[in-house]
């Protein structure tokens, strides 16, 4: 009874933010009876955290996306109604070094459990660029890759930690994380499967992409050479450009990528410039309004089609 008041009043904030200041002290005080209401609600940071999330909890538990769809997560800010989540989650699931914000907020605001994927899963430093230029020391991301879900075998690490920690909060379905976390890693373990095969043999292994996105791609041999380094929406200078346009030249690419949330114009540019095609690869950071009945398996697939046919696999 009182989920269902308080899921009511959920609904309700979130199609009102000028309510928010309001309607927050009403969510406090249902919320003040222990297990009920939003003691069964997990808040993800952004879409592959919620997709872990989402599958791993199964009935149990309600996983509210701090990134709506559409949205470019890299530099999101907080709405206060967004704070309050953070504070009556159960469970907040984040990524320290890849949304400032969200780092903040968790910090100040979160009072249940908190998992922090950059103390979950073995993150891995920036690949290496051709031009051999230091891109990656900005305060955003750090020196490590935050990308981590462009491998499938790091998403199914933080399901199991995913499964533990709902275990933990939640003992009488502990099982039913437990196995959901396995059926998890073994659609995860497909899906690598997949990816190694598929890009075992390729007549290139460099591709150009919009931004720093798909670093972990390099375990299946992919090289990348990002148009705009780590941030999706920085303009490269026109001797970056002259370099791309020279590599691709020389290693007979034939696609450059854009992505989802960002403008393809750079990436179209270049492209039509060289007279080699552009196409669409997603970073997965978010679904999008063309992407809303997609997953994240259901994306990976469609990005290693074009991978493959981009490098001749
Ligand atoms: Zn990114």
């Amino acid at each position: 009874m009182n989920l269902l008041v308080t899921r009511f009043g959920a609904a309700a904030l979130a199609s009102t933010a000028l309510l928010a200041g309001t309607a927050l002290s009403g969510c406090g005080a249902l919320s003040d009876d222990g297990d009920s209401g939003n003691g069964r609600r997990i808040v993800a940071a952004f879409y592959p955290l919620q997709y872990v999330a989402e599958r791993v909890a199964g009935d149990h538990f309600e996983v509210d996306n701090l990134t709506q769809a559409g949205q470019e997560p890299h530099d999101l800010e907080l709405k206060v109604r967004q704070t309050a989540e953070l504070t009556d989650a159960r469970l907040v699931v984040f990524e320290h070094g890849f949304q400032p914000a969200v780092d903040a907020a968790v910090e100040e605001n979160a009072e249940g459990e908190v998992v922090d994927v950059a103390d979950v899963v073995d993150l891995q430093p920036f690949a290496e660029h051709e031009d051999g230029e230091e891109e990656h020391g900005d305060e955003e991301h750090g020196d490590l890759d935050p990308h981590f879900w462009q491998d499938p075998l790091l998403m199914a690490d933080l399901g199991d930690e995913i499964a533990a920690r709902l275990g933990d909060l939640d003992s009488d379905h502990a099982a039913d994380f437990t196995a959901n976390a396995a059926a998890l890693r073994a659609d995860l373990e497909q899906l690598d499967g997949e990816y190694s095969e598929g890009l075992s043999s390729c007549e290139r292994d460099t591709i150009v992409v919009n931004h720093d996105a798909f670093g972990y791609l390099t375990r299946y041999g992919i090289h990348l050479e990002p148009i705009s380094g780590l941030s999706p929406g920085a303009e490269p200078t026109p001797a970056d450009l002259g370099d791309l346009q020279a590599l691709i030249r020389r290693d007979h690419i034939t696609t450059v990528f854009s992505e989802t949330l960002v403008s393809p114009k750079t990436a179209d540019t270049l492209a039509s410039d060289l007279g080699i095609k552009a196409d669409v690869l997603d970073p997965i950071e978010g679904l999008t309004d063309e992407t809303k009945n997609e997953d994240y398996l259901s994306l990976m697939r469609s990005n290693l089609q074009k991978l493959s046919e981009a490098n001749g696999c």
